[in-house]
């Protein structure tokens, strides 16, 4: 009889952060077409709609007061203030994905990383994503015309401090062409399904084959 390796694994937490403006939005937005063991994570926030962004898929929108009785009713595995508003992760949705065989998929910022990190460890991959220059993501922002001004000076300014926060990731890629930093987020994923102490299954199948008699 020919022996069938089982190849069940436990769920992947995988983590994309970035300075706004360096293009993680549309490195997640391709990932997720390519790849249907993915789903991602939306997050509740409490700062304004904007322009084409839809409630409950771009992010839940709600007001300060939900939020708040979100984060009493332990409703998030991780929230934080960014940029004057609290943004959170609801843990549920999570919950079903990799209880489903899937993995998740969080465009989160570091704070989060690192709580995601705290919570559950080797599950959690993290990859920060620069822009090529601080001079190129001023000038997406720019181009980009969703934010007023002062509004881009102080993202610019976010921008330097959470690219400080660099070293808490387990990859560093730079945003200098979208495609081929895609392609290198897509084998960053390829490779840590593979990873052999995530093959829980495969593992126990193994050592019980090659047990001692
Ligand atoms: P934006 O307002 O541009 O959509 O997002 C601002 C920042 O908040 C981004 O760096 C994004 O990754 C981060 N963010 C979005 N959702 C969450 C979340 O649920 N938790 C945390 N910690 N950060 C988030």
């Amino acid at each position: 009889m020919p022996v069938t390796f089982p190849l069940a694994r436990r769920g992947l937490l995988f983590v994309l952060s970035s300075p706004s403006g360096a293009g993680k939005s549309t490195i997640a937005r391709k990932l997720l077409a390519a790849d249907d063991g993915l789903e991602m994570s939306v997050s509740a926030t409490t700062r304004p709609i904007r322009p084409g962004e839809v409630d409950g898929v771009d992010y839940h929108f709600v007001d300060l007061e939900r939020f708040r009785e979100m984060v009493s009713n332990g409703d998030f595995l991780e929230w934080a203030h960014v940029f004057d508003h609290r943004y959170g992760t609801p843990h549920k949705p999570v919950d079903d994905i990799l209880s489903d065989g899937r993995d998740v998929l969080f465009d989160i910022d570091w704070q989060g990383a690192q709580q995601l990190y705290q919570q559950a460890g080797g599950d959690v991959v993290r990859v920060f994503v620069l822009p090529p220059s601080m001079d190129e993501l001023h000038r997406r922002l720019i181009v980009r015309a969703t934010d007023a001004p002062e509004v881009i000076d102080a993202r610019m300014a976010r921008a330097a401090s959470e690219i400080g926060h660099w070293d808490g990731y387990d990859y560093v890629l730079v945003n200098d062409d979208v495609e081929r930093c895609f392609i290198e987020v897509k084998t960053i994923l390829a490779a840590e399904r593979l990873k052999r102490s995530r093959q829980t299954t495969l593992i126990g199948f193994i050592r019980s084959m090659t047990r001692p008699s």
